[in-house]
């Protein structure tokens, strides 16, 4: 099943409980409990106060400028206006970043444990191999062996080499050796992946800012793409942890996991709204091929219903 379809499923509920407002909203009229629980709905869907608050002002604009507004318009206004928000987010495929800019290309990816960092840096270096580039992966969270070995079974299985030290290692040590291999080997692309242990927040943000520092010294200029990958099933609480990692290494480019199957995929408008930052990927599922790049136009139909735009 495409991302599309899966996008859909989850949100299903999100799209009935809007078609019941509209509906409220059309017989009527904009009195403040519909307008209230239209409100509702969104927010229910995770799309973040500053998106809703815009679409419902779109949406009071049209009933008034049009008196007897008719579903498909409003339908329209709206997928309209979320459009607005997302298509100046919505990033060129990853491998065209790659290919134009700098070699070795080094992409380091953050988050907090379990959002699904190693497994999408291992399906972006599988769709990196898949479109003929050469990767290296690199283990730089060497707090959790577990992460090492998981990141090292990934490389065996798609064919990937893998930059390893022991549990208990000095992550920078790691990235050195990292960049230093990918510089001998003539990689195209460094993946690094992190640790995200947030409980000792503080201790995780200056490894971060360390390891960055490194990598800006040992290949100017890198790291070229610093990856944030968020969970799509915790809603508004992927946001704060964005801005976190935001605040504290810079980050330029997020990945969406698990997108499969929740109904709270609407936080990616969240995010694109309010920290300015491009939706690189999309994690639909726990293979590796399950990593898609965003399109704005179908997250839209998957939110509204298709065949309005
Ligand atoms: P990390 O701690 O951030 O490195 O997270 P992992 O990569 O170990 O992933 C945590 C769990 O989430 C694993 O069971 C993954 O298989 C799963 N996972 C990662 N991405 C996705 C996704 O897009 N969809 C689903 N359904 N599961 C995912």
């Amino acid at each position: 099943m495409g991302w599309i379809q899966r996008l859909n499923e989850g949100l299903a509920r999100t799209r009935a409980a809007l078609s019941r407002s509209l509906s409220h909203l059309l017989t009527q009229g904009p009195d403040p409990a519909v307008l209230e629980e239209l409100e509702a709905t969104l927010l229910a869907a995770d799309l973040g106060a500053r998106t809703v608050g815009r679409l419902l002002e779109r949406l009071c604009e049209e009933v008034r400028s049009t008196g007897q507004p008719e579903r498909g318009h409003i339908l329209a206004t709206l997928k309209h206006t979320l459009l607005e928000v997302l298509q100046i987010r919505q990033s060129e495929p990853i491998e065209r970043l790659i290919t134009n800019g700098p070699k070795p290309f080094v992409i380091l990816a953050v988050g907090v444990n379990g959002v699904g960092k190693t497994t999408t840096v291992a399906k972006l270096a599988q769709r990196l191999k898949q479109a003929g580039l050469t990767p290296l992966l690199v283990a730089a969270d060497t707090f959790r062996a577990a992460a090492i070995e998981q990141l090292e079974m990934w490389g065996k299985r798609i064919g990937v080499d893998v930059i390893r030290h022991q549990q208990g290692g000095d992550p920078s040590a790691v990235v050195f050796d990292g960049i230093a291999a990918a510089k001998a080997r003539g990689c195209d692309a460094v993946l690094i992946d992190t640790a995200g242990r947030l409980h000792t927040k503080t201790n995780l943000m200056e490894e971060l800012k360390k390891v960055k520092r490194v990598l800006a010294r040992e290949l100017p200029g890198a790291p070229h793409e610093v990856l944030l990958v968020l969970d799509g099933t915790v809603g508004q609480n992927a946001l704060s942890q964005a801005k976190l990692f935001h605040e504290a290494v810079g980050v330029t480019g997020i990945a969406l996991t698990k997108l499969d199957g929740t109904a709270r995929g609407g936080v990616v408008v969240a995010i694109a709204e309010e920290l300015k930052l491009p939706v690189r990927l999309i994690g639909i599922g726990e293979t590796a091929d399950d990593l898609q790049d965003f399109d704005a136009r179908a997250f839209a139909d998957a939110l509204f219903g298709q065949g309005e735009s």
